[in-house]
């Protein structure tokens, strides 16, 4: 007798109900979760796949963590190395082979004379702490507690990283401003080096100038080339200038390479560009191969806090040590720094090409694997000369998102950034390959196009100015 399978019912798939429950269930502040509506289940190198099936280029790669992207060989195999030793995974921060293995490594990347006579704090997973901690570091070391800090700065969410990032006023910093080639607040836009030595004579002016109202500062923190802020890298004899005017006045010179170390920028830490040598620099996202760590380095002459001065339980992550310890090397034996230069200006490149034919491309930018496309309204009037604008066209972040989503729909995800989020960002693995990246500027391509069609402007929250 023939058995009659049941007629299937009719369930809605699965990665429906998930992002629904999440709608529902998590916090009003999610943020990637609001824009990327994916459910990932499985990922290796620059592809993730979704509940639904769907696969994606992934050029977000955790907020430039995966430096070799998702699930890299080198990387489950450290991981697994630890779990099948038996070796203990959490230990605080006591003394382990895998801790040691991991400073030896990270020490062997860094410049050498930073690394000879260098110090290494462990803090809490994540960049931010870090960046707490290189703070209460420089406190200690010099007595003064005042900051410097740049426009359009991000060092995190924290009380402290918070304090010194773009959005922020505290009055224990003082904010400086950070060249930008194409909206230069000096009005030199196209000018980088102009406007670039103009922030540069603000700043020695500011600090030298008795009645300026600037405190003494413990330290300036900047990043040589800012993420968050819109892909804004500076100039490298910008960085020199900062490095001579905070030694020439003993200020110590943090350097935020969260998202801008281990290759991304073309070299294996962005400060190598310009060769300044910093007094601390803050490291995390890909230093831990996925996993959260986060560290501070710096001259051994400011380990002046006292014992327990920064504790904390989760600064022992043995899994995140030996993953990242694994991606150093792999990052360094591959040369993939280089790797990223190249492979980085050639994107620049077909993408500034495709500006010709696209006047909302306002600007193409970046350094590396870190690329940003400032999308911009040139119809809304003749240029508005503005302080801020100098003559380029107004930014427009109602494009920028519907660019985001014309991405998704070609199975491409990219982040916005920048001060009006109408930067779309790029920080792609290290490890992707040539045609990957072809396909990255392809897709964008045609998803810029169908977002001009779309009717998104009139959908536009409100003014972009
Ligand atoms: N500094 C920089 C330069 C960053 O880009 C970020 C994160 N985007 C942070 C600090 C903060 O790192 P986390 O999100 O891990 O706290």
């Amino acid at each position: 007798m023939a058995v009659t399978e049941p007629a299937p019912v009719e369930l809605p798939p699965a990665h429906e109900g998930i992002l629904r429950r999440q709608a529902l269930r998590e916090s009003a502040a999610r943020t990637y979760a609001r824009s990327l509506p994916i459910v990932p289940v499985r990922a290796r190198g620059m592809t993730i796949e979704g509940a639904d099936g769907r696969r994606y280029l992934d050029c977000l790669s955790g907020a430039g963590t995966l430096a070799l992207g998702h699930n890299h060989p080198v990387v489950l195999e450290a991981v697994r190395k630890v779990i099948d030793s038996g070796a203990p995974l959490h230990v605080l921060d006591l003394a382990t082979p895998v801790k040691d293995a991991f400073t030896t490594e990270l020490f062997s990347t860094l410049p050498r004379e930073f690394a000879d006579n260098a110090r290494i704090q462990f803090c809490g997973p994540a960049g931010t702490d870090a960046v707490e901690a290189a703070f209460k570091l420089v406190r200690a070391a010099t007595g003064r507690s005042e900051l410097l800090a740049f426009t359009g700065a991000y060092h995190g969410m924290t009380a402290g990283a918070l304090a010194a990032s773009g959005g922020a006023t505290d009055v224990r910093v003082t904010r400086l401003p950070f060249p930008h080639r194409y909206r230069c607040p000096f009005g030199a836009g196209g000018e980088r080096e102009r406007g670039a030595d103009i922030a540069a004579r603000w700043t020695e002016y500011l600090l030298d100038d008795p009645k300026s109202g600037v405190p003494e500062p413990a330290a300036m923190i900047l990043e040589p080339v800012q993420g968050e802020g819109g892909v804004n890298p500076a100039p490298d004899s910008w960085m020199r200038r900062m490095r001579e005017i905070t030694r020439e006045r003993s200020i110590a010179l943090i350097a935020d390479e969260v998202q801008t170390g281990v290759g991304r920028t073309g070299t294996f830490w962005a400060v190598e560009h310009s060769g300044i040598v910093p007094d601390v620099m803050v490291l995390s996202k890909a230093i831990g191969g996925s996993l959260p760590l986060a560290v501070i380095v710096y001259r051994s002459e400011l380990d002046l806090w006292q014992p327990g001065a920064h504790a904390g339980t989760f600064r022992g992550n043995q899994l995140a040590m030996a993953a990242g310890a694994a991606t150093l090397a792999y990052v360094r034996e591959n040369r993939l720094a280089e790797r990223a230069g190249t492979l980085g200006a050639r994107m620049l490149a077909a993408l500034q090409a495709l500006s010709a034919d696209h006047p909302s491309i306002g600007d193409v930018r970046g350094r590396g694997l870190m690329i940003g496309i400032e999308l911009v309204d040139p119809e809304a009037g003749p240029p508005t000369v503005t302080a801020e604008n100098g003559s380029a066209p107004p930014p427009d972040p109602a494009l920028a998102t519907a660019v985001q989503q014309e991405c998704l729909r070609r199975g491409l995800i990219v982040e916005l950034g920048g001060r009006h989020g109408a930067v779309v960002r790029l920080l792609p693995p290290l490890t992707l390959t040539d045609e990957q990246a072809t396909a990255v500027v392809d897709r964008l391509a045609d998803a810029l196009r169908a977002a001009e069609r779309s009717p998104y402007r009139r959908a536009a929250a409100g003014p972009t100015r």
